[in-house]
């Protein structure tokens, strides 16, 4: 096992040290400097040829914000046949750590949009995360609908995730955050940017919440991607389907000729003192279309 995680986080280390050598960067102007947020590169002869890998790293300036996705207006991030791997709700003891060795097995990196009290509960989880070169952004404390909290909730349901994080991960957390259901209150869009948090939607659903058949997930991205082109792709890693799912679904994205872009943030979190949420009140739902979710 020692020896397998050892080979694992090899592989890792040449994934990273081949993506590092192209990064672009996003919502930049080209003359701004690097500071990176991916794992320190090291040499290795481990061989990634034949894996999905990263293609490129993509540093997102997150100064003012910035939001991506197709329920928000376009903005530069994927050029055709590139898409980005997401995981929301974990980290989980169990399933975070199976897609983790699915990833590591294809050389390739994802964002994970970990939820405060999960963080609080599976500290291990997300710094195992965040040591595999993952990037790690936040979801909220209690995983609330935003939608029907105030302004004072909103916040310290964003902060206190944010504050978890900072403590439990030893590189800080990404500025990169995901509306629980994707519900996304213009309010609270204007904090995030203020704070200079970016917002990722997605582009591309695997309805893994709502089916918990991995030939099904597999179905559902690649259809969507079939519309698409292109994408950020949700998934759930607190489910065992999901991570059943994935080491298949990584398979085919290589197989069709698909390109993993791995996103850094240009710049750490600033953090804001607030008291963490004591209670995790019912989600209230929103009848959207497409936002009807368990997301
Ligand atoms: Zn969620």
């Amino acid at each position: 096992m020692k020896k397998l995680l050892l080979a694992a986080a090899l592989m890792l280390a040449a994934a990273t040290a081949r993506a590092e050598d192209n990064v672009v960067k996003v919502n930049a102007p080209p003359e701004s400097a690097v500071a990176g947020e991916t794992a320190p590169a090291k040499a290795s002869t481990i061989d990634c040829a034949d894996t999905l890998g990263v293609s490129r790293v993509a540093e997102v300036d997150t100064a003012g914000g910035g939001e991506y996705g197709e329920q928000y207006p376009p903005k530069p991030l994927l050029e055709k046949g590139e898409v980005v791997l997401t995981f929301d709700d974990g980290p989980h003891p169990e399933f975070t750590r199976q897609i983790l060795d699915a990833l590591a097995a294809q050389c390739t990196k994802a964002t994970f949009f970990h939820v405060g009290r999960m963080l609080k509960e599976f500290p291990d989880v997300a710094r195992q995360v965040q040591a595999e070169g993952h990037t790690v952004g936040t979801h909220t404390h209690t995983h609330r609908n935003l939608g029907g909290a105030s302004m004072g909730q909103a916040e310290q349901q964003i902060e206190s995730a944010i504050n978890i994080a900072e403590a439990t991960l030893p590189n800080g957390v990404a500025p990169f955050f995901r509306f629980p259901y994707l519900s996304d209150p213009q309010r609270v869009r204007d904090y995030l940017a203020k704070r200079n948090i970016a917002v990722f939607g997605i582009d591309v659903d695997s309805f893994d919440w709502r089916w918990r058949k991995p030939e099904k997930v597999m179905h559902n991205v690649l259809s969507g991607l079939d519309k698409t082109g292109r994408g950020i792709i949700l998934f759930h890693d607190i489910h065992g389907s999901t991570a059943k799912a994935i080491p298949a679904l990584l398979a085919e994205l290589k197989a069709r000729g698909y390109k993993v872009v791995h996103l850094v943030p240009k710049s750490r979190i600033e953090t804001v003192a607030v008291a963490e949420p004591t209670a995790a009140p019912a989600p209230r739902r929103r009848a959207r279309r497409h936002r009807r979710s368990k997301r």
